[in-house]
């Protein structure tokens, strides 16, 4: 009798969700940081989605590359909408959201994608590293996630939508060879977590996918020439450390923010740190040879 009371509660709840109006969970998603690297990656996987997207950025070659390459996923020119700015401006953010359901008439999806390091502060020590260059950290990498989220949550709380928040591996409990970027990728890791369990009430899921290595012009936007960048990766490449034997690419992440912003695929996962490294952080420095 229970296993039927059970049967006919599950069938009343699933009749519950399926009445639900249809959403598109990402029909319409603003991605901010998605003049480069992952977020052109992602543009490009929600363009062949057939989402409408607003991307983003401060340069507006990189943009319009974005654009060429959401048009080629096969995305319509009016289903997309760039807008150029610094996302550490207060004032930007609210156009950023604004501009988006203005021209869009609503907003599914938030990727909080846009950040960046300093190479000038890459090995220095912790005592070594001016004050700084923290507040610069937690004004990139952190306030326009929270502030462009606090925008949102009118909008995403109407469709039902999602927040994905892009950190980093640097986030977790580990030295890094730039300290204050690693913390203020941690504080956007409480940040998710933290709106997550207020956002879940109006419905909003929050989540974050945190890389490893990925493929990307990230450490020469940071300021280091370019054969330093090609160096690195061609050494983390080439490193053992990695189980999966490979560094990611844009696409690899993009896939991953793709299935956290898709209530029909990940409506289960609230507030999760989603490891994106390829097992990176599965190595123990104590047994590397494992
Ligand atoms: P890129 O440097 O290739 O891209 C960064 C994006 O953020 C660009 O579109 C850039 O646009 C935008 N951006 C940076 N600063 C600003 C700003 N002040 N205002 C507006 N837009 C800005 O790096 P990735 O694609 O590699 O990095 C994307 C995210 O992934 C970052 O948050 C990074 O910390 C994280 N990450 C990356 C890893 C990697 O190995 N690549 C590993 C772990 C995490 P523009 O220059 O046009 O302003």
């Amino acid at each position: 009798v229970i296993v039927i009371a059970r049967r006919r509660r599950q069938a009343q709840l699933r009749m519950a969700l399926d009445s639900k109006d249809p959403v598109e969970s990402y029909q319409m998603s603003a991605a901010a940081g998605s003049s480069n690297g992952i977020g052109r990656g992602t543009a490009a996987l929600f363009a062949k989605e057939g989402a409408k997207i607003t991307i983003t950025g401060r340069n507006s070659a990189s943009l319009e590359e974005t654009k060429q390459q959401c048009l080629k996923a096969g995305a319509k020119s009016e289903n997309l909408l760039e807008i150029i700015g610094d996302i550490t401006d207060e004032s930007f953010n609210a156009k950023l959201i604004s501009s988006t359901v203005e021209k869009f008439g609503k907003l599914d999806v938030l990727v909080n994608n846009a950040g960046g390091a300093n190479f000038a502060n890459w090995g220095k020590q912790i005592e070594d590293t001016p004050i700084a260059h923290f507040e610069r950290m937690m004004d990139l990498n952190v306030k326009p996630a929270l502030r462009l989220s606090q925008l949102a949550v009118p909008h995403l709380e109407k469709t039902k939508g999602a927040i994905v928040n892009v950190s980093s591996i640097g986030a977790y409990h580990m030295i890094n060879p730039e300290p204050f970027y690693a913390a203020s990728k941690s504080a956007l890791d409480q940040i998710t977590v933290q709106m997550a369990g207020s956002l879940i009430k109006k419905g909003i899921r929050v989540n974050s996918v945190n890389p490893g290595p990925v493929l990307t012009n990230f450490a020469i936007n940071a300021g280091a020439p370019e054969e330093v960048s090609k160096a690195m990766f061609e050494s983390i490449a080439a490193n053992p450390a990695i189980p999966i034997g490979r560094v990611a690419y844009p696409e690899d992440i993009g896939k991953v923010i793709l299935f956290l912003a898709d209530r029909s695929k990940s409506e289960i996962i609230i507030g999760n740190i989603v490891t994106a490294d390829g097992g990176c952080v599965l190595k123990s420095a104590m047994f590397p040879d494992n």
